[in-house]
């Protein structure tokens, strides 16, 4: 096995799960494995996504050999030298810095939080301690419906470029749009999830590309 190919990370969550746990909630039926099953998959997707954030905007690489045996180890790369060699002197797993950005980029969807990454930070400190599965299920909902959000001027209100569920769910930005606005919500909806329903419809006016 090549150093190269360990480079591994959490895959973006299926559109099709997420459309069946909103099915099944709106009618009561939802299953806490499908709970689990979405978010711990999320879960493991932000934790993927600041992983990445960090060895590049920070140069903390976290050795990916040794997170495979259970293990923490952070190699600090330098953060000069775009072919700088990353080696763990823990297990000896070696990569160049050029080669682990490609094969990052290259694996499944983006991975680099931007301007979402208080979402992704947000859900990676709520989710585990989320106990009922209302406050899960409201924990997936906040997280799928934020957007990367920028701010064009100072005195203006922030605006969302594009939904956070582009790193989170397998689909491109139409589909994730098309998902996000077909959401289903029924009588056993708890108020909270509609009360994020109509903020994302209304954030969704102040898009730039809709002016
Ligand atoms: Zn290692």
């Amino acid at each position: 096995m090549s150093d190269r190919s360990e480079i591994e990370w959490s895959p973006r969550v299926s559109l099709a799960k997420i459309r069946e746990l909103y099915v099944n909630e709106a009618r009561g039926t939802v299953e806490d494995e499908l709970i689990e099953e979405v978010g711990f998959g999320l879960l493991a997707r932000c934790q993927s996504i600041m992983e990445y954030t960090a060895a590049c905007e920070e140069g903390k690489v976290r050795c990916m050999r040794c997170a495979k045996q259970g293990q923490t180890t952070i190699i600090q790369r330098n953060m000069s030298k775009p072919s700088a060699l990353i080696r763990c002197p823990v297990c000896g797993w070696q990569v160049r810095w050029r080669v682990y950005k490609n094969e990052s980029e290259n694996y499944d969807g983006q991975l680099l939080a931007g301007h979402a990454r208080e979402a992704f930070t947000r859900y990676l400190a709520v989710y585990p301690q989320s106990r009922t599965r209302e406050e899960k299920i409201l924990a997936i909902d906040r997280l799928i419906h934020e957007f990367h959000w920028f701010i064009m001027k100072e005195d203006q209100p922030a605006r969302g470029n594009k939904p956070a569920a582009v790193n989170l769910l397998r689909g491109n930005i139409v589909q994730v749009y098309g998902l996000l606005n077909e959401l289903t919500y029924g009588e056993n909806t708890p108020p909270e999830l509609l009360e994020g329903k109509s903020w994302w419809l209304e954030a969704q006016k102040r898009k730039p590309d809709q002016g």
